[in-house]
């Protein structure tokens, strides 16, 4: 099934991303994680795609079919473009249309000096174009509340996601951050653009230092003053860390949830003891 037409019935929807192990020798141990996370009851589960090899020899799609066949949760694929040209690109839809899998979160791809660029998919845009143009899957798109990186500017951002929208892609799904209002401007803007998708936010709950501060450099996320305070005492004390932190993540979902968003999507970093705490305490909340 469609993830937007499931978007579209229930308004509001939970969702996971998780990433595929590197090895195949891995596998079968995704499937403790799988079981654990399905049983949540999540609308989709996202499967991360790892840029850059060939295009077929990576997990995703072997999680991807687990999700969908084994536990009958509907899987959305990442896909990326800058490393791949129109026939490995087809033959990526090739697969998945064979299997089944109706969903990609269509991408660009982190740029990486090792990895020779192909020079056809420029932007996730032209991957949305080819997409639409020549199959019939729901395309996904990603989305920075704090701007991408490379974009210049907000307004340069915004531009581009609409232009990505209107090339056909039916949900958006944000970048990490820690601070709603920064997210809430930006559901704003999008708005004032015409993009009418829904913008679902993507919330990772952190439960070490050490990851906080890779995710605030990675994903360049704006650090709170008052998430800073909790991280700095507790920084030496990992389980008083685990709560607070899980603390700090509901209560920016329960703030999300009463403000009208069309959904939350969980970073799972494939912990379930993370996301069913989460799920926990959401679980009256409707
Ligand atoms: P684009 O939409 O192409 O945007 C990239 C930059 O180009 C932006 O600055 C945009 O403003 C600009 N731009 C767009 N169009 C134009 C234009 N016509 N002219 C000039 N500038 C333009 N990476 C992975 O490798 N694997 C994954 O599985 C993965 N999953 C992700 C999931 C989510 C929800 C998110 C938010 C990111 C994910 N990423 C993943 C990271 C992503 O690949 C990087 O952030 C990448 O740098 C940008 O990808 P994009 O699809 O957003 O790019």
């Amino acid at each position: 099934m469609k993830v937007s037409e499931i978007q579209k019935a229930k308004k509001r929807t939970l969702s996971f991303e998780i990433f595929p192990p590197k090895k195949d020798s891995e596998l079968k141990n995704i499937d403790e994680t799988l079981s654990i996370l399905c049983d949540l009851n999540p609308d989709f589960i996202s499967v991360t795609f790892g840029a850059g090899g060939s295009i077929n020899s990576n997990n995703t799609i072997e999680v991807a079919k687990k999700i969908k066949y084994k536990y009958n949760v509907e899987p959305v694929v990442h896909l990326t473009c800058l490393h791949y040209d129109k026939d490995e690109i087809d033959s990526f839809a090739k697969v998945l249309r064979e299997e089944g899998i109706e969903n990609i979160l269509a991408l660009r791809g982190d740029r990486n000096n090792n990895i020779a660029e192909k020079n056809v998919f420029k932007y996730s845009t032209d991957l949305v174009n080819y997409l639409e143009n020549k199959y019939d899957f729901c395309v996904l798109g990603a989305c920075y509340p704090e701007v991408h990186p490379e974009s210049g500017s907000k307004v340069n951002d915004v531009i581009h996601l609409k232009e990505k929208v209107d090339a056909g892609v039916e949900m958006l799904l944000s970048q990490l951050f820690f601070d709603n209002e920064i997210f809430y401007r930006f559901r704003d803007n999008c708005r004032i653009a015409g993009i009418n998708v829904p913008v679902i936010p993507g919330i990772m709950p952190v439960i070490n230092a050490s990851q906080i501060k890779r995710m605030v450099s990675l994903c360049h996320a704006s650090f709170p003053e008052k998430f800073k305070k909790i991280v700095e005492r507790y920084e030496s004390n990992k389980r008083a860390l685990f709560d607070a932190g899980m603390s700090y993540a509901l209560s920016q979902i329960i703030d999300l949830l009463v403000s009208d968003t069309s959904g939350i999507h969980l970073y799972t970093m494939n912990n379930p003891v993370v996301a069913r705490r989460i799920c926990d305490g959401i679980k009256n909340i409707v």
